[in-house]
């Protein structure tokens, strides 16, 4: 069986959605899907209002209520019988995220062993025949095949092998 290690934040969660959410609630303030275009989240928010954002982002619980991505539990779950299939994320950032993570995998993916998740600091040691992820600095050490979720962030980056949905990472890969 190959090797894949699939992301989780806009990935197989829609993290930037529920962000936005909170954003227009909070500040009043909507971004449109160019204003976001080629820019992360946290550098489109208000200076004023970063470190809200960061302390949302880390509050205990932020990460165990995101929406699945559509089509990602039928998807994952094919994937997984055909791949050797291992969800990694670079958690640690937010260190209050690991519960939750861990908690959200088990009630979403329940066909997604602890064995089977990585939560870390940095991809950069991870090397599996396949890596789907939405932020190219994780392919930068990465000798697989890279597929690029595209999100709003990377919208610009060339020369990567994409997909957009779910029903693409099954054509491609089932
Ligand atoms: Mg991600």
């Amino acid at each position: 069986m190959l090797t894949l290690s699939v992301d989780m934040d806009e990935v197989i969660t829609d993290t930037a959605k529920k962000l936005r959410d909170w954003y227009t609630n909070q500040f009043g303030i909507v971004f449109s899907n160019e204003d976001l275009h080629g820019k992360d989240l946290k550098h489109a928010v208000k200076q004023e209002h970063f470190s809200k954002f960061h302390e949302y982002l880390n509050a205990p619980g932020f990460f165990g209520d995101l929406e699945i991505m559509a089509n990602a539990r039928e998807v994952l779950e094919e994937l997984n019988n055909k791949y050797d299939l291992y969800i990694v994320s670079a958690a640690l950032e937010f260190p209050n995220s690991l519960k939750d993570k861990y908690d959200w995998i088990a009630q979403h993916l329940p066909f997604i062993t602890w064995r089977q998740i990585c939560l870390c600091g940095n991809k950069s040691i991870v090397q599996t025949d396949i890596m789907i992820d939405d932020r190219t600095r994780n392919f930068s050490h990465f000798q697989g095949r890279k597929i690029l979720y595209t999100q709003h962030h990377n919208i610009f980056e060339e020369n990567y092998e994409r997909v957009s949905n779910w029903q693409e990472i099954e054509e491609k890969l089932l």
